[in-house]
């Protein structure tokens, strides 16, 4: 026996018009089909219709976080600071951490993510080996104070997310606690019918070794990412690595110095001599620990201050300022070429390959030099990977040209490895009796955003249209009509619901046939049944939610349909 939902007392209010502040297609959609209210900036209210399809995502994740041997908890979302000064996100985490006081004063934080507290419940509750490993999960509520809260529940500051630790005594056991989590997403994202592709991700400040993310394309995604047309390759854009062409040793004419007056930008330069922004080497100078480091890159490229940060950390990385060029008649703002800077570290792109010729600033105001080769006329200290990937940049894998899309994070897998550990001391008695630091895998999933990530992927022009299994509905069955058409839709949706198929069926009275289709191609649900016209013989009108496509049936036709697919 399934659920038969009557709309006529359903705590539902559709809305013709997108509401003023919604800017993204799952907002507008979640709230005129009424899923969703918002309550206050980034939090939202969860209407029947919303809850039931939070729900099924929810047991799609906890099935599959059950199959591979996660045991579910729940841990407080009101906590401590105590635990986080010792990892040092109190402070890390800045703005984004809600803060409260008790009535002692004590100090708590709303609980963004809870590594540390699941790391202090297994050195509460686990002390040998053989306790070891384990994967703990919970589905909760997180609080974010975001700085941007928009997108409707895609960016919330109160939000539902799956979040599982894993905890080993072995490096391999990390190794092999993160692949069951990486196939259960991947059979996660599958059951919730969302398109998805995985990522590599730079791991940042989090610490740790391999991480990679789960992204779901859609234009309304706040990520963007390269994927191949050709291979499976696809990558966050920070992770893209280019490899250098082979030099080809053709450069050979000797450095030529040029006059360009008032040319200190890579624009004015290359409209100056009349070659494209390609054939000029930039060199952006930014300071390392407080040590002066110049960075060249082909002039039609930027650099990717973040690609920079990621390869030098944990030194720090900062943009120069004027009083930097005080006293070092070395470094002419606007005119630096690799070819006068013997005491500075240069680093370059890939692209500056050894046996290349640049246009570049020959060190003098106002003057630059070309055929300054690389390998000849300077040395590179450092090929690394820094510029902004672009559309059509080789792939790495195949050298196909990458596309660059965006794309909604819904997921991302992590090896911590004993960060967390050391923190607070994680220690196993080990095999031969010695103490074992634990190594710690964590692994999250947006639950509310999946909505708003397959919202935006499944919908179409009319409304919103969902697959299944995450539906809040099997079937909508529609009265249009009066007396007769109400009496067949209930009937009809009885007979269903003790078939175990789950049914809303609107038998509200007196509103349009119009309306009321409307309304079912706004909600989404996959299976739309109308008692109309041919009501009086008992024929119902079967309609699919997505193809359109149309079809005649009979009560028990409609009902040897309907439970066959379910
Ligand atoms: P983002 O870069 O989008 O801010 P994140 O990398 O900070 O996300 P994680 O700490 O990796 O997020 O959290 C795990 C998952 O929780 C994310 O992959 C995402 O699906 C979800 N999530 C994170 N922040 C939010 C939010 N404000 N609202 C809804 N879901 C979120
Ligand atoms: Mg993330």
């Amino acid at each position: 026996m399934a659920q038969v939902q009557r709309m006529s007392r359903l705590l539902i209010k559709t809305l013709r018009d997108d509401p003023a502040d919604a800017e993204t297609l799952n907002h507008k959609l979640l709230v005129r089909a009424g899923y969703v209210r918002r309550t206050a900036a980034g939090i939202w209210t969860w209407l029947p219709l919303g809850k039931k399809v939070l729900e099924n995502i929810t047991r799609v994740v906890r099935e599959e976080m059950d199959a591979i041997g996660g045991q579910e908890v729940l841990l407080p979302a009101l906590l401590p600071k105590e635990p986080y000064e010792a990892s040092g996100r109190y402070d890390e985490y800045g703005d984004l951490l809600f803060r409260l006081k008790d009535r002692k004063g004590s100090e708590y934080l709303l609980g963004p993510t809870h590594e540390e507290i699941f790391t202090q419940v297994v050195k509460d509750m686990c002390s040998s080996y053989k306790d070891l490993p384990v994967i703990l999960y919970q589905i909760q509520t997180k609080y974010r104070d975001e700085a941007r809260p928009r997108a409707g529940v895609l960016r919330g500051r109160e939000f539902q997310m799956k979040d599982s630790y894993s905890f080993d005594t072995t490096d391999e056991g990390l190794v092999e606690a993160y692949q069951a989590h990486r196939a259960a997403y991947i059979r996660i994202f599958d059951r919730l019918g969302l398109d998805h592709r995985i990522v590599s991700a730079v791991s940042g400040a989090m610490g740790g070794s391999a991480s990679e993310e789960f992204l779901a394309p859609a234009p309304a995604g706040e990520d963007t990412f390269v994927d191949c047309p050709d291979c499976d390759y696809a990558a966050n854009t920070e992770a893209v690595t280019y490899k250098a062409a082979p030099a080809d040793g053709s450069a050979t004419a000797p450095v030529e110095e040029l006059d360009t007056p008032d040319t200190p930008t890579i624009e004015t330069l290359a409209a100056h001599l009349g070659v494209p922004a390609s054939a000029t080497l930039k060199n952006l100078l930014v300071k390392v620990d407080g040590e002066i480091v110049a960075v060249g890159v082909p002039g039609d490229r930027e650099v990717d201050l973040g690609k920079l940060g990621e390869h030098l950390a944990p030194a720090v990385v900062e943009l120069v300022t004027a009083e930097d060029f005080v006293g070092r008649p070395d470094l002419v703002r606007g005119y630096v070429g690799p070819q006068g800077l013997e005491k500075v570290r240069y680093i370059a792109d890939p692209r500056v390959a050894p046996g290349t010729a640049w246009i570049t600033g020959a060190n003098k105001e106002g003057k630059h030099a070309k055929n300054v080769v690389a390998g000849r006329d300077f040395e590179v200290d450092d090929h690394l990977d820094v510029v902004v990937v672009q559309p059509g940049d080789p792939c790495p894998n195949c050298g196909a040209g990458l596309r660059v899309d965006r794309a909604i994070e819904i997921g991302h897998i992590f090896q911590l490895g004993r960060k967390y550990a050391d923190i607070f001391s994680l220690d196993v008695l080990g095999q031969q009796g010695k103490p074992v630091r634990v190594t710690m895998g964590s692994y999250g999933i947006g639950v509310s955003r999946a909505v708003a990530a397959l919202a935006e992927q499944t919908a179409d022009d009319k409304g919103l249209c969902w697959p299944r299994e995450i539906a809040p509905a099997d079937v909508h069955v529609v009265a249009a009509g009066k007396a007769l058409q109400t009496e067949l839709a209930l009937d009809v949706s009885e007979k269903l619901g003790a078939a175990g198929v789950r049914v809303l069926v609107d038998d509200r009275p007196g509103i349009s046939p119009g309306v009321k289709f409307t309304d079912s191609e706004l909600i989404g649900v996959p299976q739309i049944l109308v008692a109309g016209r041919r009501s009086a013989e008992g024929v119902l009108e079967l309609k699919d939610r997505r193809t359109g496509e149309r079809e005649e049936l009979t009560v028990d036709e409609a009902i040897a349909r309907l439970t066959a697919r379910s």
